[in-house]
Order: structure tokens, then C-alpha cells, then sequence
């Protein structure tokens, strides 16, 4: 609460590939095919500020 609504992201937890989060739906990592679920990658928010 407070912050805006940033998108969050797995962090896959087999090949470290970074990933948009949908709700609903599997989150496949789109590199290795890992199954991401909250207890099994990190979840990060994924703030739009470049680097
Ligand atoms: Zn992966």
C-alpha cells in the first residue's frame, strides 16, 4: 500500500531470467520453461527506471 501498483516479476529461481507476473495463469519462465510460483522464485517489483 502506498507505492503505486508496480508490476512485479519472478525472479526464476534455475536460470536467474527475470519475468512479468500474471495473475491467473501459470508463470512459465520463458527461457527454461521453470514453473514459477511465490514459494519457489523470488518475486521482485519490477520499478520502470531503467539503469
Ligand atoms: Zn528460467
Amino acid at each position: 500500500m502506498g507505492a503505486d501498483n508496480a508490476p512485479l516479476s519472478f525472479r526464476c529461481s534455475r536460470c536467474g531470467n527475470t519475468f512479468r507476473v500474471e495473475t491467473g495463469v501459470d508463470n512459465i519462465c520463458p527461457v527454461c520453461g521453470f514453473k514459477c510460483a511465490p514459494d519457489k522464485c523470488r518475486q521482485m517489483e519490477s520499478s520502470d527506471q531503467g539503469y
